[in-house]
């Protein structure tokens, strides 16, 4: 793929975490860490965002797929999280075949659309963008009670709600974001009916929640908090889950796992998320990123071009 083929970064260029605002900046380390040891077998990162940079080091999203593989990630859904990243991800699967899509306005922007009076003209869009054969996903979408107050939930469950139907009506996954809301997201896929592949991303619950999934064929899918020390609620989780609804994701540049957390995050880091999973499971590594590759795939469908014109049947 030569530079001339890449996509256009969105307006502004690579959007920036690092701004220097953020409290904690100032403690934390901003060097990208090392390359992991690779994994046995090459997996999938199914939820990352390449075109949010973090810390000191540039990483373009072809240096950071190059990188990936090199730690055994041979792939990657990049995902959307507005109009303009949507589109910008779109095209970016569009141009490399490491990368499937994934499109939506995020919950914490529904409400902020829907006062400007825009969330149904950017929502049409988004249903137009989830007919493109790389774009395999809509997320991520959901419900957010941590950051958006009573005043938005309605505009959020509206959006949460057309956005099921989109990936429905494509015959796609859906990727939910889920915070501080487990009850009302499962209220809703239950009132408005699950698209048949479902995947919470960034699974934040605990036991409970991993027997409800089980339930309902729901998938599970694993980061970087799941390696945390105060997070053993989330590895009981991933013991709870069954085989076949787990995944494993680093929504980078966020999350970065143990002994890294902190530091910037990026899908070559994955690996050391991967390991945690087999130790928690007590299954080698080689089996765990097998059964990986299956779920995900199973999932979003063949990452190879050869494999567009196929969509339709992937549902
Ligand atoms: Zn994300």
């Amino acid at each position: 793929m030569s530079q001339s083929e890449l996509p256009e970064v969105p307006a502004g260029g690579l959007r920036k975490r690092t701004d220097g605002s953020r409290s904690g900046d100032q403690q934390r380390d901003l060097s990208l860490p090392a390359v992991p040891p690779p994994l046995p077998i090459a997996v999938y990162d199914n939820h990352t965002h390449l075109e949010i940079e973090d810390g000191i080091d540039t990483l373009d999203p072809i240096a950071s797929l190059d990188r990936a593989e090199l730690a055994g990630v041979r792939g990657v859904v990049q995902v959307g999280t507005d109009l303009a990243t949507s589109k910008w991800s779109a095209q970016l699967a569009a141009s490399d075949p490491r990368v499937l899509a994934a499109v939506a306005l995020h919950p914490n922007e529904a409400p902020k659309l829907f006062a400007q009076g825009k969330l149904s003209a950017h929502l049409s869009e988004i249903a137009r963008l989830a007919s493109e054969p790389r774009v395999r996903a809509v997320g991520e979408t959901g419900l957010d009670f941590f950051r958006t107050g009573e005043d938005g939930r309605d505009a959020q469950i509206e959006a949460f709600e057309t956005h099921i139907e989109i990936a429905k009506a494509n015959g796609i996954a859906l990727q939910i974001h889920d915070r501080d809301a487990h009850d009302e997201v499962v209220a809703t896929l239950t009132r408005v009916g699950a698209p048949a592949r479902t995947v919470f991303h960034c699974f934040s619950g605990d036991a409970r929640l991993a027997r409800i999934c089980n339930e309902h064929g729901w998938y599970m899918s694993f980061s970087g908090t799941s390696t945390f020390k105060n997070a053993p609620a989330l590895r009981e989780a991933l013991q709870v889950a069954r085989p076949e609804l787990v995944l494993v994701e680093t929504d980078a540049p966020f999350l970065t796992p143990e002994p890294l957390r902190g530091r910037p995050n990026a899908p070559y880091l994955m690996p050391h998320t991967v390991r945690r999973m087999s130790e928690t499971l007590d299954e080698s590594l080689e089996d765990v990123c097998a059964r990986l590759v299956a779920n995900t795939e199973r999932v979003y469908g063949s990452w190879s071009f050869d494999a567009d014109a196929t969509k339709e049947t992937a549902a």
